[in-house]
C-alpha cells in the first residue's frame, strides 16, 4: 500500500491540508496556505469543494 494517494490537498493552491479531526462528510478544512474552507463532499472517493464565501 504504497500507492496511496495524497487526497488532502487544496483544491485551490494544492496545498497539502491537515486536520486532527476525523475525515467525515460535512468536515470543513481550512486552507493555511490561500485561506479557503474546504468541505468534504464524498469521502470514497475522498473529494474536496471548495465552500463559497460572499464578499
Ligand atoms: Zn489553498
Amino acid at each position: 500500500m504504497t500507492d496511496v494517494p495524497n487526497l488532502l490537498n487544496c483544491p485551490e493552491c494544492d496545498n497539502p491540508l491537515k486536520t486532527e479531526k476525523e475525515l467525515r462528510k460535512g468536515l470543513l478544512i481550512e486552507c493555511s496556505a490561500c485561506g479557503i474552507e474546504n468541505e468534504i463532499i464524498s469521502l470514497d472517493p475522498l473529494k474536496l469543494a471548495p465552500l463559497e464565501e460572499e464578499k
